[in-house]
């Protein structure tokens, strides 16, 4: 009854591992990005929560609330609130690197304002990741263990919720990825930072975008190996 997960764990180190390196390759370059850019003080020396403010209140976007959260990294927009929480060390910090994710922060509040389709896409997928990248596993390893006609289905439903998991993954990416791009060109054209502190913004930023890359890969790679292991299961129909 095991032998699918004995004969697969070869095949998940394969498909698995260059995925799982890359994602603690881009996790170690954000950290030691953040580490030294967190400690450089911009120029202006403005704190993460004043540039966030600057940047919404110059497209409009009076409406929407700069806050602090707790935690290390936490930040993020809330579209239903129209809320943006910026961690402590973003929102009181007046570094390179708290620029830079306040302004990508406020890049995700624009793309509300703008409508961005992916945006739109990401947000009406969230309940049913949250339900499908827990569920979705359970019930396919449920399914393969039945090794029945039922279990095959549920297998397959598994298989298919975890898939929403995997989908979710690939959208976020050009949802980070403009975000990224609409805080560095209000952040140059600002004169917030200045050209020579803009490497710094960039390293930092390109450096989370590669965190999101490889939590994709992963969760596509995961989703071949359960394919696979569905479909190369011996049948007793
Ligand atoms: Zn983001």
């Amino acid at each position: 009854m095991f032998f699918p997960f004995f004969a697969g764990y070869g095949l998940y180190i394969l498909f698995s591992l260059p995925a799982l390196l890359l994602g603690l390759w881009a996790q170690a370059k954000v950290k030691s990005a953040f580490n030294k850019y967190s400690r450089i003080r911009s120029y202006q020396g403005l704190t993460g929560a004043e540039v966030a403010r600057k940047m919404l209140s110059a497209n409009g976007l009076y409406n929407v609330q700069v806050e602090q959260v707790n935690g290390f990294l936490s930040d993020h927009y809330d579209p239903a609130k129209k809320v943006l929480r910026l961690s402590p060390q973003i929102y009181q910090g007046n570094s390179i690197a708290s620029a830079g994710v306040a302004a990508h922060e406020a890049g995700h509040a624009l793309q509300d304002q703008n409508a961005y389709f992916p945006l739109q896409i990401r947000s009406f997928m969230v309940p049913s990741v949250q339900i499908g990248s827990w569920l979705g596993p359970i019930i396919f390893i449920i399914g393969l263990l039945l090794a029945n006609p039922l279990g095959t289905q549920l297998a397959w439903a598994g298989l298919i919720l975890f898939g929403a998991t995997a989908l979710f993954t690939i959208v976020t990416l050009p949802v980070e990825f403009d975000a990224s791009n609409r805080a560095k060109a209000w952040l140059s054209t600002s004169g917030i930072v200045s050209q020579q502190e803009m490497t710094g913004v960039k390293k930092v930023l390109d450096a989370a975008a590669l965190t999101y890359v490889a939590a994709a890969i992963q969760a596509v790679t995961t989703l071949l190996y359960y394919a696979f292991l569905l479909l190369g299961r011996p049948r007793r129909a």
